[in-house]
């Protein structure tokens, strides 16, 4: 995300200075939805941290054959220093497509009607995703989106959602909600009683 005229030159100088002033941040998905992000094996549906590949000294614990090692053990590997120290380098923001956000949050799948109907109207309404996923002001949000996904979108703001890395050929999944209160509620007209 730049912060600059939108003049080739200004542009190219931004990047090639790194200027912090201008160069704000950039935009990712979460690396950890790679299908080899961990390590694991698939036929014993086992993920690993790249620590407890080590400590297992590189054999499945579960039968015993090789792990297959994936990038994160291959970053550490070629580390050298420490996870999250400072380095200068411009920031990152992970996001999640609005309408994967949308459909965990009304327990839908996406691409289809309710889903997609919300995800237009968000963006017709807020100038365009990013503006939705970034910087639209919760309030505003909140005037034209369902509660669910209002909730949604700001824990993916805030960087609170449940990772579970990929692993041995097996995608990543990045979740939103998770546990007994955040079970998407599905709105069905109350129950008559029997009795
Ligand atoms: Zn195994």
């Amino acid at each position: 995300m730049l912060d600059c005229e939108l003049d080739y030159d200004e542009i190219l100088r931004v990047f090639r200075e790194r200027d912090r002033s201008k160069f704000l941040y950039t935009i990712e998905f979460f690396p950890e939805e790679g299908k080899y992000h961990f390590d694991g094996h698939r036929a014993c549906q086992l993920r690993l941290s790249p620590q407890e590949t080590r400590a297992a000294g590189g054999r499945c614990p579960s039968c015993g054959r090789p792990i297959t090692v994936g990038v994160m053990s291959r970053v550490e590997a070629l580390a050298d220093r420490p996870t999250g120290e400072a380095t200068g380098r411009v920031p990152f923001r992970n996001l999640i497509p609005l309408e994967e956000i949308i459909a965990e949050a009304l327990g839908a799948q996406p691409g289809t009607g309710a889903v997609r109907e919300e995800y237009f109207r968000l963006v017709h309404e807020l100038g365009s995703e990013f503006a939705v996923l970034l910087d639209a002001p919760p309030a505003d949000v909140a005037r034209y989106a369902h509660p669910r996904v209002v909730d949604g979108l700001r824990r993916v703001r805030e960087g609170r959602v449940v990772i579970h890395p990929g692993y041995d050929g097996v995608f990543g999944e990045i979740h939103i909600f998770q546990g007994a209160d955040d079970q998407p509620r599905v709105e069905e007209p109350a129950q008559t009683s029997l009795f």
